[in-house]
């Protein structure tokens, strides 16, 4: 029977399966505990990015998270894995499923990619009740939301920066939000010294880890990740280790120690997620607190210390938004220049008020902005452009928050170009989104029209 499951999966008769409830383990800054950072649970204390749509929690719900311990064979991953095993999909993964960010899986990163030498494994190590004897190697601890940005399309939980900017203004839109409350943030910072960050060191004496996801927050901003850098390279595990990193590139040193030249080159490989969404002034604009002239010369720095024969790569990860798309030819003639390759992905629109989400257009103004920029993308096509290209092909087949959310379409759209406005207001920056939105005359006009 399991040798079957087993043929099943390699043989791609299981869409459903993933490696990651046997290999990977993901924590927010908020402490809720997660398969991956794409899938979707009911959150047991704090809303965060990508929630169920059924959120039960309030601002009264007991903050109680849970160890790694207690987590890794718990019933709802328990029940995960069996459903995975008979090939019925788990609704906490609608975002693989339905290619919802982007065209290229993150279940497909695990399962074809890095662990699919585990896989066999993976069923022969689950027991009939769906737990397992093997343990997470690919930890993705997100044991802080420092950060020295406040893009756009993130929020409070996510960066510090943010947070502070609610917490300095009460007619902020985020604000209030519980988890900010001082009792809490004592017991949440509590947790993450004594019992996450103990856990994540424990692993890596013990040379449990062979993947390491550094995303935050901004990690590099973090002592702990320079800290357990080091810590690995001490105690010599750092060879099996391989570094993927989601960063803004913003810095790329700590207390005189060089990421690229002195740490990375001794471990097993790295991969920089470098997060764009746009060149120049737009860039600066979706992305307060990005130079983009600095952010650049880092960017030409690690390159120059890359070496792709020892697995050391780079990409610019893209956030697909409207804005963004008025600097998109920009950015493609940039990452040709630069031989880099973009993984674009789509902001998550949960619902009709992600105004900065580009189906938030309607179809008319939609589809020819997309052919204008296929058109100047299809000539220029290389592999550093297609997955852009797909991504924006595959725009025009999705439903826009028009076609999708047809009842509260319009609220939606007030209630969105609201919140935006109120963070022109709070951020000061020079461009807005009218300003931006002018080099379109119809979009402007869509923009302005009031509801
Ligand atoms: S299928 Fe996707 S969302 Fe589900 S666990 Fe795998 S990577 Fe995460």
């Amino acid at each position: 029977m399991k040798k079957e499951i087993v043929t099943n999966i390699l043989t791609g008769n299981n869409s459903a399966f993933c490696m990651v409830p046997w290999t990977h383990t993901y924590l927010s800054p908020q402490s809720e505990r997660r398969l991956c950072c794409a899938s979707r649970e009911q959150a047991s204390f704090t809303e965060q990015y990508l929630d169920s749509d059924n959120f039960n929690g309030t601002k009264d719900q007991n903050y109680a998270p849970s160890s790694l311990d207690d987590h890794w064979n718990s019933s709802q991953l328990r029940k995960t894995r069996l459903q995975m095993l008979a090939g019925d999909r788990p609704a906490e993964c609608v975002v693989c499923q339905n290619q919802e960010l982007s065209l290229s899986t993150y279940q497909d990163y695990f399962t074809k990619d890095l662990y699919v030498n585990l896989i066999e494994q993976a069923v022969l190590s689950t027991n009939t009740d769906g737990s397992t004897t093997m343990k997470p190697r690919s930890f993705d601890y997100r044991l802080s939301n420092q950060c020295n940005f406040k893009c756009r399309m993130c929020g409070d939980q996510l960066s510090s920066s943010w947070e502070q900017e609610t917490r300095a203004n009460l007619e902020h839109p985020l604000a209030p939000n519980h988890w900010m409350h001082s009792d809490l943030q004592k017991q949440m910072s509590e947790f993450q010294s004594n019992t996450a960050q103990v856990e994540f060191k424990t692993a890596l004496e013990r040379g449990e880890i062979d993947e390491i996801y550094w995303v935050g927050g901004e990690p590099l901003t973090w002592k702990f990740h320079w800290d357990m850098l080091n810590l690995a390279i001490k105690n010599g595990h750092a060879p099996q280790i391989f570094c993927r990193y989601n960063t803004n590139l913003s810095i790329t040193s700590y207390n005189s120690q060089e990421l690229f030249e002195d740490l990375l080159p001794q471990f097993k490989g790295y991969l920089i997620a470098a997060s764009i969404d746009a060149p120049g002034e737009i860039g600066e604009y979706i992305r307060s607190g990005l130079n983009w002239e600095k952010w650049i010369e880092n960017v030409r720095k690690v390159k120059a210390s890359m070496d792709t024969s020892k697995n050391q790569n780079m990409y610019f990860d893209l956030t697909l938004t409207l804005p963004g798309m008025f600097a998109l030819k920009e950015m493609v003639d940039i990452a040709q220049e630069l031989d880099i390759e973009i993984f674009p992905k789509l902001v998550y629109a949960f619902d009709s008020t992600i105004t900065i989400s580009p189906l938030a257009l309607p179809r008319h103004l939609l589809d020819p902005f997309i052919d204008d920029l296929i058109a100047y993308l299809f000539p220029r096509l290389s592999k550093n452009s297609i997955q852009l290209f797909s991504l924006l092909k595959n725009l025009k087949k999705r439903a826009t928050h028009q076609e999708k959310y047809p009842d509260d379409y319009e609220a939606g759209f007030a209630q969105g170009r609201q919140y935006q406005k109120k963070l022109e207001n709070l951020r000061d920056h020079p461009l807005t989104l009218d300003k931006i939105y002018a080099a379109r005359p119809e979009i402007l006009k869509w923009w302005q029209v009031e509801q």
